[in-house]
């Protein structure tokens, strides 16, 4: 019989913990932390992973910025590096608990609408920040600047929403031949429309919005949002903070529209997980990283279930 398919989306924790600098070492060692669970997963279900880049392509920028004799990358081309790298890191780590398990990682673009009213309204912020007086050279490559009081200018890209993976097909079939699939990494590579292909775009996708979507369209047996929480709090923060163990996904996009979750961590997640559910008729969990093996039994996080 043919294995059920699993999307696990790994959050930042996956590969970097507070108070660590982003060494190569670091990332590959917490991911081997939760190696032998990923390990344990793909005996079971085909497994694909996808994952956040945030403080990656953020570093990668930053060393973009600082050395200008070799041109500098669009951020889109940022986003394939680190997928590569991610994946890099992934394959190594899974290496060093099973051998025999094998990984493909594939730089994926996601198409995204060219009239997304996010390319209007850029609110994502990426990089260094910026001395005033250099302002006017960046305002001419046509990029969108914040002052934040105190830290100075920053640039901030739009966020628009995920329409289609591009390598959809490509996932499918690999999913099918290999054991675990890594793919829409940090949301994806921003791509619209043009012309007979497609070209890419300083954007970032949100990576929960992107995992779903892919989720939805592999109908995936189950979506597991994995992040540094143990799953969705109603009052989060507060002294009467509690743990919700499930929730309906119309209660969920409800809940999100109302704007009681943070739009930059919780509410994409909260959402990515309602429209999975919504779309599939089946499952999705967000929960802590260190409780995957739980999560993808149903025993731990919050269940977002299809009602
Ligand atoms: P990741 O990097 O794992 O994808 P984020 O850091 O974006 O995840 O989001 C997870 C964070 O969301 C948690 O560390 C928590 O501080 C925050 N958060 C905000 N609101 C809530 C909530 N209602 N329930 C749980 N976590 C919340
Ligand atoms: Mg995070």
């Amino acid at each position: 019989m043919s294995k059920d398919l699993v999307v696990l989306a790994l959050g930042g924790n996956a590969l970097l913990r507070t108070g660590e600098r982003g060494t190569f070492e670091e990332q590959v060692r917490n991911l081997q932390r939760v190696s032998g669970h990923i390990a344990r997963l793909a005996s079971r279900y085909k497994l694909v992973i996808t994952h956040g880049n945030g403080p990656q392509v953020g570093n990668l920028y930053l060393q973009q910025e600082a050395f200008k004799e070799v041109p500098g990358m669009p951020l889109h081309a940022c986003v394939a590096m680190t997928q590569s790298l991610i994946g890099y890191m992934v394959q190594q780590a899974v290496s060093s608990v099973d051998p025999s398990l094998k990984v493909a990682v594939l730089t994926t673009r996601v198409e995204v609408d060219a009239e997304d009213p996010a390319f209007k309204s850029p609110s994502k912020p990426i990089g260094p920040y910026y001395q005033e007086s250099e302002v006017p050279r960046l305002l001419e490559k046509g990029w969108t600047l914040v002052n934040v009081p105190g830290k100075g200018w920053r640039r901030v890209v739009p966020s628009p929403r995920p329409k289609r993976i591009v390598e959809l097909e490509v996932v499918k079939r690999l999913a099918g031949e290999v054991d675990i699939v890594v793919a829409v990494g940090g949301g994806g590579i921003p791509v619209v429309r043009s012309g007979k292909g497609y070209e890419g775009v300083d954007a970032v996708i949100d990576k929960d919005l992107a995992s779903s979507l892919l989720a939805q369209e592999l109908n995936a047996e189950k979506f597991v949002i994995l992040t540094d929480v143990e799953g969705v709090y109603l009052d989060y923060g507060t002294p009467s903070q509690r743990l919700v163990e499930e929730l309906c996904a119309r209660e969920a996009l409800e809940l999100v529209n109302k704007g009681v979750f943070p739009r930059g961590s919780m509410g994409p997640k909260v959402e990515a997980a309602a429209l999975y559910a919504a779309k599939t008729g089946k499952v999705a969990v967000i929960a802590h990283l260190d409780r995957m093996l739980e999560a993808v039994e149903g025993g731990s996080g919050t269940r977002v279930l299809p009602c």
